[in-house]
């Protein structure tokens, strides 16, 4: 029977306790010690990914169908503990328990069943030749699994983010090394717990702990085929040095625009973004950082979206009737409360909120908010509705696309012309048309523009990402 709360490393199929710095894990919401992970060193860490790279050699030469099957299984067991795994992650990351329980029944435990649908029809190619004038020549594509693939993954979707590059790495045939965020290392060991009692082989999976420090070991591993990283963009750069010539995925931050047009449906936009602004405190990638509203509604909008905020209820985040927790680290806590201050000293003005009781902040509206402000530049990653005014759909279109960042953005409008225009000029990698910034598809690429990132995530996405592109050419003259 697997143990709910593992602190060890997982390296080769074993429990390994790491010979690094102790790391105790608190809950942002009580601040009550859940327990204390040591880090891997340098030579755990080479130790993890020789037991990737030897299970490599026979792991992609197992049949697909095996593969399938043990992902089937490992669907089946994580199911069976989500409500447990998303109670580990509801103590150590704070988000509520109903978000943590969509964590892990519709993205995670899914990972498993999309993974072993897509491979299964995930198909070769063949090309004509048009070299020379001979019908002898066949040109074969196929995509060969690409070897250890190093996932380093944040705390906001601890297990659901880093399931992408693991499930769909041993899905088409690779191993992995993984770094989980020394925020949340508890609810991570349930999940390699879920990949070992399914039958994975020893070493297709590997989990080692510790901070930036042990990551970055990791990603420099000569060893390493794929780095497939996600986090914010000032580490992101760095692992992109790291990562130097590797095949790499980066998944970074965010400063989504939702753009309020003067036709738009008041309401449903209102609803999405409350979704947009207070889904998991605001701690997203893909939150609506900035609100950008048309000056001929923007009194009913932030009317509407006043009394929207009013009735969210903020507190213990194991309670089901709670709409927001805390705010994980104290980190995300004061960034949030430095770029309200910056506004307010700019000439922003408080609509609702503003302040904090210990990690809980108040769910707030800013308006008044101009582009020369922190709040409107950077990300700030917690639970704000920062409003920009505009009056022509020029100037919206100009201040979504101003910020380094372009990972998703959404515009509300009942114009097919304006909707159509907004899509193509919006320079980030998703745009939704009258839909919340906070919106996935589990089947669609996944990923930024500008500073947001490199490479696309999800489905078929995932495994080009994973795969090496082979040419195989026969000639079968004689
Ligand atoms: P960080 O960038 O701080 O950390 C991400 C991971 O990288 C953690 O495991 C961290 O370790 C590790 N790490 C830190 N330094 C290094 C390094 N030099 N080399 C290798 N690994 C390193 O991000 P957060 O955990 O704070 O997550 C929030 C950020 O993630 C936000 O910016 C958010 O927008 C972004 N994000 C992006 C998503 C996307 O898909 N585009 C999705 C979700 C979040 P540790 O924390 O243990 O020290």
């Amino acid at each position: 029977m697997a143990i709910a709360t593992r602190q060890d490393a997982y390296i080769g199929g074993k429990w390994i306790p790491g010979d690094g710095e102790e790391i105790e894990v608190t809950s942002p919401a009580t601040g009550e010690l859940l327990g204390t992970v040591a880090a891997s060193t340098p030579a755990q860490v080479d130790q993890a990914v020789a037991a990737a790279a030897d299970a490599f050699a026979s792991w992609r030469r197992v049949s697909l169908l095996e593969r399938v099957e043990l992902c089937r299984a490992a669907f089946a067991i994580c199911m069976e503990r989500a409500d447990e795994i998303a109670e580990m992650i509801t103590r150590e990351v704070g988000k509520t328990i109903r978000e943590s329980r969509e964590e892990m029944v519709e993205y995670t435990a899914d990972h498993f069943r999309r993974a072993s649908e897509d491979v299964l029809r995930h198909a070769g190619q063949v090309l004509p030749s048009t070299q020379e004038r001979t019908n002898a020549k066949r040109i074969i594509v196929t995509q060969e699994p690409i070897g250890v693939v190093a996932a380093v993954t944040p705390w906001n979707f601890p297990v659901d983010i880093a399931g992408i590059p693991i499930v769909y790495g041993l899905a088409v045939g690779c191993t992995a090394v993984w770094k989980p965020s020394e925020h949340a290392p508890l609810c991570a060991n349930m999940f390699a717990e879920v990949i070992h009692d399914a039958g994975f082989p020893a070493g297709t999976l590997n989990v080692v702990h510790g901070r930036g420090d042990v990551g970055s070991h990791l990603v420099r591993h000569p060893d390493v085929g794929s780095v497939v990283f996600t986090g914010s963009t000032h580490t992101g750069e760095q692992v992109a040095r790291d990562a130097a010539l590797k095949n790499r995925v980066l998944e970074l931050g965010g400063n989504g625009p939702q753009i309020v047009l003067a036709d738009a449906n008041i309401d449903k936009a209102a609803d999405a973004a409350i979704v947009g602004c207070f889904y998991l405190a605001g701690q997203c990638c893909t939150a609506a950082e900035r609100i950008l509203v048309h000056e001929s509604v923007k009194d009913e909008f932030i009317e509407a979206l006043t009394e929207r905020t009013k009735a969210l209820r903020v507190g213990d985040p194991l309670d089901e009737a709670t709409d927001m927790g805390p705010m994980c680290t104290p980190e995300v806590l004061t960034r949030t409360q430095e770029h309200l201050d910056d506004a307010v000293a700019k000439g922003a003005s408080i609509v609702l909120g503003g302040g904090h009781e210990g990690q809980f902040h108040e769910p707030t509206i800013v308006d008044g908010v101009t582009s020369d402000m922190r709040i409107a530049q950077e990300e700030t990653f917690g639970p704000v509705a920062p409003i920009i005014t505009f009056s022509t759909l020029d100037e919206a279109l100009e201040i979504a696309n101003e910020t380094e960042y372009g990972l998703t953005a959404s515009v509300f409008t009942k114009s097919l012309h304006d909707a159509w225009r907004a899509a193509e000029e919006l320079r980030h990698g998703t745009v939704h048309i009258n839909e919340t910034t906070n919106y996935w598809d589990q089947l669609a690429p996944f990923g930024g523009a500008k500073s947001s990132g490199a490479g696309r995530e999800l489905a078929g996405w995932m495994i080009d990402a994973l795969t090496e592109t082979k040419q195989i050419t026969f000639d079968l003259a004689d």
